[in-house]
């Protein structure tokens, strides 16, 4: 099934003029489901949103996948604005913040995400051995997609939005979360800017 829906001139929440445009569309992801994914873009101040929702109903999870070959790149990545990535080899958390997106996208994507916040860091890091560590993050980011190492990644999501879809299984773990860990988690997100649905004051 897909659906397509297309909004524009709506409030935006930034700067308020009528200059919002939401773009929502239904996705069918072979292993998971369906997935609503919505892009919202103000023509005015330039204010960029996206978001992905789950359609079914699933359980908080956690999911860990193994990387170590060039194939992996394309695994599919559904990412909530709910979910918590982590890469435990490299010391790597990402928390879902205040401008936290949401995407469907796959390991080449989520590791590009990954490589320009662990480089924009770099840039500003003052001290030496801060830029050295992430030097030793991106090339060991790099030795795991061209199958020389091998790095874990970690996908939770406490509202069970977020999960890693490979075509073969043999790679991943998935594992249900408990109500403590899953409220934990929950303890730990920013709310969105914008609340999906709702535009208006
Ligand atoms: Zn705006």
């Amino acid at each position: 099934m897909k659906y397509k829906m297309e909004l524009s001139d709506l409030e935006c929440p930034v700067c308020g003029e009528k200059a919002l445009m939401v773009h929502g569309r239904v996705d069918e992801i072979p292993h998971f489901g369906r997935v609503l994914e919505q892009f919202i873009h103000c023509k005015a101040c330039g204010y960029r949103h996206s978001d992905v929702m789950c359609l079914e109903d699933r359980e908080p999870a956690e999911y860990r996948y193994r990387v170590n070959s060039p194939e992996d790149l394309r695994v599919r990545v559904v990412r909530s604005p709910s979910g918590f990535v982590e890469i435990p080899e490299l010391g790597i958390e990402v928390k879902p913040g205040p401008a936290a997106q949401g995407f469907v996208s796959n390991i080449e994507g989520l590791l590009r995400r990954i490589r320009e916040r662990v480089e924009t860091a770099a840039k500003w890091a003052d001290k030496e051995e801060s830029k050295k560590r992430a030097e030793e993050i991106l090339r060991r980011m790099d030795a795991a997609v061209s199958g020389e190492d091998e790095i874990t990644i970690v996908l939770k999501d406490p509202y069970g939005h977020s999960a890693i879809v490979p075509e073969e299984d043999d790679k991943l773990e998935v594992r249900e979360l408990d109500e403590e860990e899953a409220e934990e988690l929950r303890s730990r997100i920013f709310r969105p800017l914008v609340p999906s649905g709702e535009y208006s004051n």
